[in-house]
């Protein structure tokens, strides 16, 4: 796993609310516990468990709700998640997030939002240029380029993680609702909103009542990404790849002919490994479709998902792939740039980067 730590990543499918730092939720249980607005004993077992089974981590995903309604809070967590994937070398992160709404606490989806860009600008975080770049005159030179300080050789060098936002729609929103959570996230792109996200329960809602509000995404030109084929859901399947969208998530129950439709639409698709197995959507790593896919040369991108409920990190699910698929990730790491919503400046950048890398890890 040292090694994946030290290959440069981008990451493109994590919700925010899924990487929350189980000290985290254990530490604001906690002050619930001390008012009296929760008992500690029902939820300390889980938060502290790692190896989750499905219904513990729809446990936990409540918990999470019930814990994170404080704008403060919000920030906090962007804030340390952000920090979590800088430490394992992730150079580009595009998190996601459903805007939320609560009076009680003043918070509209706005606001919300809001919170979560603080955290975003109060992150310093930076990943350890020095774990994949050999220490030589020439690299340290060029790391300059990526706005970080021309640092002498024997000195920490670092390089900045760049982050990017996308707004979901959860499944069981109204039309009105997912319509408001597209407009804002169109009317804040200058902010580093950079698409739109369909998610939650897959065994909720209906296709139809999003479609407005991404078929206006898509006039736009804005990016939509969607979670497909969570659950088997022909006709659901055969409407998201008929939308076309820039990218799918997860797509584990497919049939043969949307498999073929898939392999034609050239949608780069983002596999979650952990994420299948725990939630039993795909047996084992063995099967999984991954390998499918990337045989085909079908355009793929690992993730995490949700690596606070399913104790993961980055670096295990490409350690996972290098152990049963595919022994040379950097190219894989630095294929998915072309999968990002950044823009083309961005991703020549990122390009860059991974070129040196790429000398360096030779
Ligand atoms: P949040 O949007 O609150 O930051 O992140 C948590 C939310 O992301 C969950 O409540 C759920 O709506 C969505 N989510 C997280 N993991 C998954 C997943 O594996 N599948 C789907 N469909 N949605 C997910």
């Amino acid at each position: 796993v040292r090694a994946c730590q030290r290959l440069p990543k981008v990451e493109l499918h994590a919700h925010l609310n899924g990487c929350i730092r189980p000290s985290l939720l254990l530490e604001l249980a906690e002050e619930r516990d001390i008012v009296g607005q929760l008992s500690l004993s029902d939820f300390k077992d889980v938060i502290l468990k790692e190896d989750r089974s499905l219904e513990e981590c729809f446990k936990l995903f409540a918990l999470i709700h019930i814990l994170t309604t404080d704008h403060g809070i919000i920030t906090r967590i962007t804030k340390e998640v952000i920090e979590d994937f800088a430490s394992e070398s992730v150079v580009y992160l595009e998190l996601r997030t459903t805007p939320k709404h609560n009076e009680k606490v003043g918070m509209s989806k706005r606001s919300y939002v809001e919170a979560v860009l603080a955290g975003i600008r109060a992150t310093d975080a930076a990943f350890p240029l020095e774990s994949f770049f050999a220490c030589e005159e020439k690299i340290c030179a060029s790391s300059a380029t990526m706005e970080t300080p021309n640092h002498r050789c024997d000195e920490k060098k670092i390089g900045r993680i760049h982050v990017r936002l996308l707004l979901s729609i959860d499944r069981r929103e109204s039309v009105e609702g997912a319509m408001e959570t597209v407009r804002l996230a169109w009317e804040m792109r200058h902010l580093g909103i950079v698409g739109i996200d369909l998610s939650g329960d897959p065994c909720i809602g209906d296709w139809k009542t999003f479609l407005p509000a991404l078929t206006w995404a898509k006039e736009q030109g804005f990016p939509v990404a969607l979670h497909c084929a969570e659950v088997p859901n022909p006709t659901e399947v055969e409407a998201m790849l008929a939308f076309r969208p820039d990218r799918l998530g997860h797509v584990c129950f497919l049939e043969d002919s949307e498999w073929s439709k898939l392999l034609t639409s050239g949608i780069p698709v983002e596999v979650c490994l952990t994420s299948n197995i725990r939630t039993n959507r795909v047996q084992s790593i063995e099967v999984h479709h991954f390998s499918a896919l990337y045989n085909a040369n079908h355009p793929v991108v690992i993730c995490t998902d949700d690596p606070g409920i399913f104790s993961t990190t980055i670096s295990r699910e490409y350690f996972l792939i290098a152990s049963h698929f595919v022994p040379e990730l950097l190219h894989l790491s630095k294929k998915a740039i072309d999968f990002t919503f950044a823009d083309e400046k961005l991703k020549k950048t990122l390009l860059r980067l991974f070129d040196q890398a790429e000398y360096v890890l030779d």
